[in-house]
């Protein structure tokens, strides 16, 4: 198995998107098959050696980043299979953790299949979007990666597979799992005893509802409890005809009625993406591209899956829909065939850019909030970022999955003092989220930058869970130290 420690080789796996600095390793392992991953983690307590799994480095959390633990790089585990069509209209595709999700979903594609995550950053491997849950702005009609997982095989912390098909074990009425690895080993433990809170999209802490599938605890855990070595993954059909759309508004009043209105399903129309743009993210986009019109207040881009028999009926129904709330039709950006669709797409992934080109030049990490709440107390946290962020006269943006109640506030500080009044600002904002009955996390996973939050969301009582159950899986705590749960609670005991 190939293994680099010199600074330049292990330089990139100290970093991800998060601008966390404190990354350090001894060295990096390259795993090239399943068999090679297995054995390094047999070995992990008998040479002292403690693991943090790396992807491609594009989370947003810290999580790939060692703090002192030797790194397992997924990149060669990267086969792929092809697509397996089902009796059901659906296929099933088999992939290594290290596989792109850009390559998985062009290599469906160009087969007539669809795989419906797709978190924006499609330079990701499909392992960490298990390990993470990522969702993004399809999520809206087709759910997080969890809803298109049917079996992974996990490498638990000591080395043994586990190959864990949906609906193979569920915890029974008392919360209990039972299993048993293929080395005999019986598994007995109960899901954690927290309830999640009531948002439609949720990513903080262990995944634990009454009846839950055991696939569904490792998928979102973060790389906490095992390795994700290989999946398969549900396909569906590649819908034939996509309408795509960035509608401007002048009111943000009349542009969350045309939200109200998207959601509605009594309208005829089911979109798979609504996101919003505030006006201020507009302004930085207006930088490049300079048709966007300096009046607007605010934008709704959508996407919908349509036939090319039904195509004139439901834009008929959605330029009605424009037109009640008052949209700004003419400047509006409707894309209907795959170039301009793909020019509106690179539109969307050019605000993080355009924005972290402008941070590099203040020299400051942005604060940026992933957090959801329940849909009818939306309205409330908007205000309160809105509000907070005017008082305090920061540039700042608010973009995001507005159709799932969760949007991303990026409060981007011109000086150092800027920075420390925005982190205050952020822990406020948690405050708020908990008591409207929200998520610390709605995608990005909580990772290292994020874990010291935790404990207001699930209490004491609630970390304690979750230590109980990593440490059931995973003793020694091999895995990902500092993830998830803060590192404070691995070292006590539990009672
Ligand atoms: C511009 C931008 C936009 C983004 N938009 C979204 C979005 O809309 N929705 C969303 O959900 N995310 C989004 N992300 C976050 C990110 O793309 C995802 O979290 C992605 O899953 C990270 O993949 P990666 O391969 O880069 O993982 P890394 O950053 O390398 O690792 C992420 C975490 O996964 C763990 N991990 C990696 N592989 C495994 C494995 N095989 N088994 C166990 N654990 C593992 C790592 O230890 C780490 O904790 C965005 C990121 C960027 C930069």
């Amino acid at each position: 198995m190939i293994y680099k420690h010199d600074p330049a080789s292990i330089k990139g796996f100290l970093e991800d998107t998060s601008n966390l600095k404190s990354g350090h390793t001894p060295g990096v392992f390259f795993p090239e098959t399943v068999d090679e991953l297995a054995e390094l983690l047999k070995s992990a307590v008998g040479e002292h050696r403690r693991f943090t799994i790396a992807g491609n480095g594009t989370g947003t959390t810290g999580g790939r980043i060692p703090l002192g633990e030797y790194v397992i790089s997924m990149q060669k585990l990267d086969r792929i299979g092809e697509p397996v069509p089902l009796s059901d209209n659906r296929a099933y595709i088999t992939v290594q953790a290290g596989v792109l999700l850009d390559d998985l979903q062009k290599k469906v594609e160009r087969s007539g299949w669809f795989y419906p995550p797709d978190p924006t950053e499609k330079l990701c491997f499909v392992g960490s979007t298990i390990a993470n849950n990522s969702s993004g702005a399809r999520s809206f009609k087709y759910g997080p990666t969890r809803n298109h997982v049917a079996r992974i095989l996990v490498i638990m912390a000591q080395g043994e597979k586990l190959n864990l098909s949906r609906g193979a074990c569920r915890a029974d009425e008392e919360g209990i799992f039972r299993f048993s690895l293929p080395s005999g080993r019986e598994m007995s433990f109960k899901r954690a005893g927290y309830r999640m809170p009531d948002t439609s999209k949720h990513n903080a802490g262990y995944f634990s509802e009454e009846g839950m599938d055991l696939i569904d605890l490792f998928i979102g855990s973060e790389g906490t409890l095992g390795v994700i070595a290989e999946a398969d993954l549900m396909l569906i059909p590649l819908p034939s005809t996509l309408i795509s759309c960035l509608v401007y508004f002048r009111n943000i009043e009349e542009l969350f009625g045309f939200v109200d209105l998207l959601k509605n399903p009594e309208n005829g129309i089911s979109p798979r993406a609504i996101e919003f743009f505030d006006n201020h993210s507009l302004e930085f986009l207006a930088a490049k591209y300079p048709e966007v019109p300096g009046t607007s207040e605010g934008a709704i881009f959508f996407e919908l899956e349509t036939a090319p028999e039904r195509e004139e009926y439901d834009l008929d129904i959605l330029f009605d829909l424009m037109e009640r709330c008052n949209a700004m039709t003419d400047e509006s950006w409707m894309a209907l065939d795959r170039d301009e669709q793909e020019r509106l797409r690179e539109f969307r992934h050019a605000l993080p850019l355009i924005v972290n080109d402008w941070l590099s030049r203040q020299y400051e990490s942005k604060i940026s909030t992933d957090m959801a709440v329940p849909d009818d107390r939306f309205r409330e946290l908007f205000d309160c970022y809105r509000s907070s962020c005017e008082q305090q006269g920061f540039v700042y943006i608010i973009f995001g999955h507005i159709g799932n109640a969760h949007v991303h506030l990026n409060i981007l500080p011109r000086n150092h003092e800027e920075f420390v009044q925005a982190k205050a600002l952020y822990r406020k904002f948690v405050g708020k989220v908990l008591e409207l009955g929200g998520t610390l996390s709605a995608e990005h996973g909580i990772g290292k930058l994020k874990a010291e939050y935790l404990a207001g969301m699930y209490q004491e009582s609630g970390i304690e869970e979750m230590v109980r159950v990593k440490k059931y899986l995973d003793p020694f705590l091999v895995l990902n130290r500092g993830n998830l749960i803060p590192a404070v609670y691995l070292e006590t005991e539990i009672h």
